[in-house]
């Protein structure tokens, strides 16, 4: 159940095609833009208005590695 929440594929859907660009949290974090494949749009992030947005990441992100670390012990 935790598992699978690691292997969702993380991203966002294309503003332009709505194809489905999978985007790793680490590059969701330190990327300046990404490329659609499918209509090869360029999507910029804007990080002055994402502040929020990349907090909530970044905390999600920890919970993530924080699941890795749990899962270590267990082992
Ligand atoms: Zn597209």
């Amino acid at each position: 159940m935790i598992a699978n929440q690691t292997n969702r594929p993380s991203g966002m859907p294309c503003p332009e095609c709505r194809f489905f660009i999978q985007i790793s949290l680490e590059d969701l974090l330190y990327k300046q833009s990404f490329q659609c494949p499918s209509c090869l749009l360029e999507i910029t992030m804007d990080r002055s208005n994402s502040q929020e947005a990349l907090k909530l990441l970044q905390d999600v992100k920890i919970a993530i590695d924080e699941v890795k670390q749990a899962s270590r012990f267990n082992l």
